[in-house]
């Protein structure tokens, strides 16, 4: 079996950021959150491996410019590490014959009450996403992308509120919430073993129901609407792409082929 894990950096145990400075390398939470996600990603390893021993397995580094989120000498031997930027699509490797894709350190997204850490894409400059008219966020766009190439999505760590949503995107996936959110930068988290622990026992749960886990499937044509903060960013965006404007701030990028929208 083939499989996939997608990182971000927001969604791992014990870290929470700060109001109005995302998490780069000055933050001082940024060396901790490496680590964590370091053996977040060991752990769902490891579980993948308790069901699937030869399992193949790729480590997408996806955490702003792909580069070092992740301690790669301290992961487990035998894996191979996707990095960088400008990524040629989201999801670049993967293809039908995978079997699934895990997120490990996701976050809900942008607006969402408890949500640590929450936004979309970008925190500076989009305010609100929907695809097909249904609000969306990273965890929903990754599984409809995956879902478009036939692949689900079978395992979410993340705040409770990004476990929800991927419940709502992802009939059946399992889910660790490795803290719960009671503001943006604000939440009661597992102690980061005990997280790993649940990861690596979630992620074999996972593997043993992969049949359970159906990909997510939306017809085309898609549309994306993108509503900025900022009046500027929507007008540079429709100069640049040759989007579609719909109000000041917002604009539709429509294709057939998902990976185009975003
Ligand atoms: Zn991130």
């Amino acid at each position: 079996m083939k499989f996939l894990i997608c990182t971000d950096l927001e969604g791992v145990a014990c870290v929470v950021g700060s109001a109005g400075q995302p998490l780069n390398r000055e933050h001082k939470q940024y060396e901790f959150a490496q680590q964590m996600l370091t053996k977040e990603v060991n752990a769902a390893i490891d579980g993948l491996r308790s069901i699937s021993s030869d399992a193949e397995i790729i480590v997408g580094d996806g955490h702003s410019d792909g580069t070092a989120n992740i301690i790669y000498n301290e992961l487990r031997r035998g894996v191979q590490i996707l990095l960088g930027v400008p990524r040629p699509r989201q999801l670049s490797v993967l293809d039908s014959t995978f079997s699934g894709v895990l997120l490990i350190g996701y976050h809900p997204m942008a607006g969402v009450k408890g949500g640590v850490l929450s936004h979309s894409f970008s925190s500076a400059s989009i305010h609100n996403m929907w695809l097909n008219g249904r609000l969306i966020g990273e965890i929903g766009l990754t599984a409809a992308q995956a879902g478009s190439l036939g692949v689900p999505v079978i395992f979410v760590s993340s705040c409770r509120a990004g476990t929800e949503e991927a419940k709502e995107w992802i009939e059946g996936v399992e889910t660790v919430a490795v803290k719960e959110g009671y503001g943006r930068n604000f939440a009661l988290s597992l102690h980061p073993e005990d997280a790993q622990e649940q990861i690596r026992k979630g992620v074999a749960r996972a593997v043993e129901r992969i049949r359970e886990i159906q990909p997510v499937k939306i017809p085309p044509p898609y549309e994306l609407r993108i509503e900025y903060k900022l009046e500027s960013t929507a007008e540079a965006e429709v100069r640049a792409r040759g989007s579609i404007r719909l109000d000041s701030r917002t604009v539709a990028r429509r294709s057939d082929n998902i990976f185009e929208v975003y």
